[in-house]
């Protein structure tokens, strides 16, 4: 039960499992899930203008800008289901979104009790993301060979023809996981600082990793 807020940030190359696990964080904590990437495939799917501008970016498996994905960030904050603490999934991922986050939380009185890094090697990534199927309708993430669905190709959730996502093709994950050890795996440093750091080995089922995560969060509200 939390009774103040919590805010979470889970941090890992891109396959680490993050938006896997921090959905589950996230409901059994009662928190809200922010995931910026969600948010960007959100905007690209309604065809907005953030959402065209983002789409170049994201299919060369490049940050979109600071400012945009700052602007999506802070109307999602500041929703109501909000106010008992967040778990950020994909933000921060540079030093100057570290610095925004911090602000912000500031403002409402908040901060990043705990930062979680998920542990996974980079040929796992690369394993983990070539064989990912993801339902352009409803979000709904599989695996072909770990988390298939039902009937091959076909979304359990909504009975949409699941797609590869662009950037999961081998060229845009390697370009992704040389932006997180250039731009994000710095920050780990930061709040290894602060003393907020936790490590939790990202290798197993989707349920031995919860259970260390869960352990991770706990352990680290509890000092
Ligand atoms: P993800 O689903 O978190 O792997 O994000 C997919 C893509 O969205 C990334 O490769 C980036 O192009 C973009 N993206 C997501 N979150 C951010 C962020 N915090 N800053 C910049 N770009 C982001």
């Amino acid at each position: 039960m939390v009774t103040r807020a919590l805010d979470v940030v889970l941090l890992g190359p891109p396959g680490a499992g993050k938006g896997t696990q921090a959905k589950r964080l996230a409901s059994t904590l009662s928190l809200l899930h922010i995931s910026t990437g969600d948010l960007l495939r959100e905007e690209v799917a309604k065809n907005t203008p953030l959402g065209q501008e983002a789409a170049s970016y994201m299919q060369r498996g490049e940050l979109v800008p600071d400012d945009l994905v700052a602007k999506m960030l802070l109307a999602r904050l500041h929703t109501q289901q909000g106010l008992g603490g967040c778990v950020f999934d994909g933000y921060p991922r540079t030093q100057a979104q570290a610095d925004l986050l911090d602000q912000l939380l500031a403002e409402l009185g908040r901060r990043v009790d705990v930062a979680v890094y998920l542990e996974v090697p980079d040929e796992e990534v690369v394993a983990r993301l070539g064989g990912r199927r993801w339902c352009p309708q409803c979000g709904a993430v599989y695996h072909v060979r770990t988390q298939p669905p039902a009937r091959e190709g076909v979304c359990d959730v909504c009975g949409s023809e699941l797609v590869v996502r662009e950037d999961d093709r081998e060229e845009v994950i390697r370009q992704r996981l040389a932006v997180y050890r250039s731009h994000t795996e710095p920050l780990l440093a930061l709040y290894a600082q602060r003393g907020v750091l936790q490590r939790v080995d990202g290798l197993g089922t989707v349920e031995a990793i919860f259970a260390r995560l869960k352990e991770a969060v706990k352990g680290s509200v509890a000092r």
